[in-house]
Parts: structure tokens; C-alpha cells; sequence
């Protein structure tokens, strides 16, 4: 039985890999904001029959996430799987875009994925296993007006990424980002009203103009086809695939 931890893992995209991983037999640390965290994680424990640890470090403090991987090991015993997943967006032209959601979508968005590796690593190490998997976006490799700060950030994920993945590779530990589409999610249900109000625009023309417009396939991306792809990444048959930035965007990239 294996262990995983997944920031911001109790909402959205990383809820729903949380349950395609304890589905799996997976123990999980599920870390977020939400008040109802811990109650997510016993829900989840009991539905799946697996151990799940609840913690609700702020991504924005490195000490705070040094003690999440912490009270993983100590909880769960190993860390073999890190799902770097914590975001949040802000949508604004750059001359209105606030300095201190700047710095908050670099520190969750793209620092603390460098904290939480650096601090399961040498568990990692010493065990000679370990996969790292983060969730990035299409914005990881492509931008979008408005998005400074997550476009960077993320193109920042893709960086650390590749160093992670050389830097693994004579370890046992694969580091790979995944690149969703849009996904309906909280994030993306937030960003519609805001993406309207930049645009001007109503918010069924956002869906249809602005987010699918770059999707050739029309669709939200589903949750389930990124929580798949994770259970691959994090499994043993995928010990020759790192460094890779996997997009699952309905096609986006391929423009
Ligand atoms: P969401 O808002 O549903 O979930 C985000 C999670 O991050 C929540 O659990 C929240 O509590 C947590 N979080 C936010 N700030 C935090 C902090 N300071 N400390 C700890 N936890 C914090 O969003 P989502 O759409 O599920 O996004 C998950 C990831 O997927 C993000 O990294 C996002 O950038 C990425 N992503 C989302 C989409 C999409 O369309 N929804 C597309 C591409 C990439």
C-alpha cells in the first residue's frame, strides 16, 4: 500500500484525484483551506477503507508545508507519491494586477512546489522511489491575457519540473507536470464572473469565446481523465516517463 500527499486536495481537481486514489488503496494526506477539510478526509477514509490524514498548512508558508510533509511521515509512516496541485488565480490586465496577488499565485502556485519537494525528498531518496506529480495547466505552455501571475507561475512549475526530473533520475524519483485544460471547477466557476468583467463580456459568451475558444474539443476537460493519468504517473510502470509536461486540454497546445 502506498502513500500520497495531495495539496489542495480537498476541492476541485485534486478532490477528485483523491478519490480515484483511495479508490486505488492509496493512504493520502489531503491538504487545503477548506473548512470542511477534515470532514472531506474522514468521509473519504471510510468510504474507501484506507488511511487519510487532513492537514491544513498554508502553501503560502514554507514552514508550514515542511510540517505537512512531517505529519505525513509521521502519520502515514512514508511519502512515495507528491501531488503538487494548490493554486489559485487572479484575472486582471497588468497595470491593475495587485502586487499582493502577484506574490500569493508565485508562493502557492509555484514556491511551494519547490518546498514540498525539497522536503520529500530524502525519504524519497533513501527509499529509491518516488513520484512527484504536478499540476500545472495549458498556461504552463502557452499564456492567456490577464493571467501574469499564474503564467508565470506556472511556466515556473514547468522549470522546476525539468530540473526535478534530472535530478531524480539516479534516484528512482520521476518528477512530471500535468497541463489541464479548463476544467469546471471552483477555480474556473470564480474566474468566469472575473474573465467577464475584464472582458466585458457576459458570462455564457467567457465560456464560449474565451475558454473553450482555445479548446478544440468543446468540452471542460473531466476531472477523472487528469486523476487517471496520475494514478499512471504515480505507478511503477511509469518509471521512464519523467521530465514531461502531459497536456490534457482538448487539443489547446496543439495550436
Ligand atoms: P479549486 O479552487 O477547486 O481548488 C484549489 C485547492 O487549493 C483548494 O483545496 C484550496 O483550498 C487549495 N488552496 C488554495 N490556496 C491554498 C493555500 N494557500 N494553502 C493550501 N491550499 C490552498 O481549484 P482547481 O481548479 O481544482 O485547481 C487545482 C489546480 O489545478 C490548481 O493548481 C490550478 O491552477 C490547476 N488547474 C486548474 C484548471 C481548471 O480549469 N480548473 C486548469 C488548469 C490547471
Amino acid at each position: 500500500m502506498k502513500n500520497a500527499i495531495i495539496t489542495g486536495g480537498t476541492s476541485g481537481i485534486g478532490l477528485g484525484i483523491a478519490r480515484l486514489f483511495a479508490a486505488h488503496g492509496y493512504n493520502l494526506l489531503l491538504n487545503g483551506l477548506e473548512k470542511n477539510g477534515q470532514q472531506i478526509a474522514d468521509d473519504l477514509a471510510q468510504e474507501y477503507g484506507v488511511d487519510v490524514t487532513f492537514s491544513s498548512a498554508n502553501m503560502q508558508q514554507p514552514d508550514q508545508i515542511r510540517g505537512m510533509v512531517q505529519q505525513a511521515e509521521k502519520e502515514l509512516g512514508q511519502v512515495d507519491v507528491l501531488i503538487n496541485n494548490a493554486g489559485i488565480q487572479h484575472v486582471s490586465p497588468v497595470e491593475e494586477f495587485p502586487e499582493d496577488r502577484w506574490d500569493a499565485i508565485i508562493a502557492i502556485n509555484m514556491s511551494a512546489t519547490f518546498h514540498a519537494s525539497k522536503a520529500v525528498w530524502p525519504g524519497m531518496k533513501a527509499r529509491g522511489f518516488g513520484r512527484i506529480i504536478n499540476i500545472a495547466s495549458a498556461h504552463a505552455l502557452r499564456a492567456s491575457e490577464y493571467k501574469v501571475a499564474y503564467v508565470a507561475a506556472k511556466h515556473g512549475v514547468a522549470g522546476i519540473t525539468k530540473v526535478l526530473a534530472l535530478e531524480g533520475a539516479p534516484l528512482g524519483i520521476t518528477c512530471n507536470a500535468i497541463c489541464p485544460g479548463y476544467v469546471r471547477t471552483p477555480l474556473v466557476e470564480a474566474q468566469i464572473a472575473d474573465q467577464a468583467m475584464a472582458h466585458g463580456m457576459s458570462e455564457s459568451d467567457v465560456i464560449e469565446k474565451v475558454m473553450l475558444k482555445k479548446q478544440p474539443i468543446k468540452q471542460f476537460v473531466e476531472i477523472e481523465a487528469l486523476g487517471n493519468l496520475a494514478l499512471y504517473l504515480a505507478s511503477e510502470a511509469a518509471g521512464q516517463l519523467t521530465g514531461s509536461m502531459l497536456p490534457v486540454d482538448g487539443g489547446w497546445s496543439a495550436q
